[in-house]
């Protein structure tokens, strides 16, 4: 894995957390965007070289509604980019991890997807990324 990409936050309405993060760090946030897949809408702050995720459920089924039923607002998952997600998920496979999109998926911020399941990683969901290169 080559860094932490992100880190995904997880809260119960996305308006009121923009101000807040917006005063947080000190910038607007840089985009908004919808994964409908998900029932999630996300947005995103650069923090220096790193990034924040907000994340809002958009309907009850959302993993992010069952998040926030379960734990309450907070650290939802931590994204770490790698460069080749399948060759990624073969490895972490092979070293016992469970990873719950076997297939990855597209998610927000033109990238490539998959979790793993936070049993096997010390209760935190992690997520691998790979950005999706232009052909
Ligand atoms: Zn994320």
């Amino acid at each position: 894995m080559e860094k932490i990409e992100h880190i995904g936050i997880a809260v119960k309405n996305l308006k009121e957390a923009n101000v807040l993060f917006e005063k947080l760090l000190g910038v607007p946030h840089y985009k908004m965007e919808e994964v409908a897949s998900e029932g999630v809408k996300t947005s995103f702050f650069k923090s220096g070289p790193n990034k924040v995720e907000l994340l809002e459920a958009t309907n009850e089924d959302s993993p992010i509604a069952k998040f926030l039923e379960k734990k309450g607002e907070g650290v939802h998952h931590i994204a770490f980019a790698v460069d080749d997600i399948v060759s990624e998920i073969n490895r972490l496979k092979e070293e016992g991890f469970t990873v719950l999109n076997e297939i990855p998926k597209k998610g927000a911020d033109n990238k490539l997807v998959a979790f793993l399941h936070p049993k096997g990683t010390n209760g935190v969901l992690v997520e691998l990324c790979q950005e999706i290169k232009a052909m």
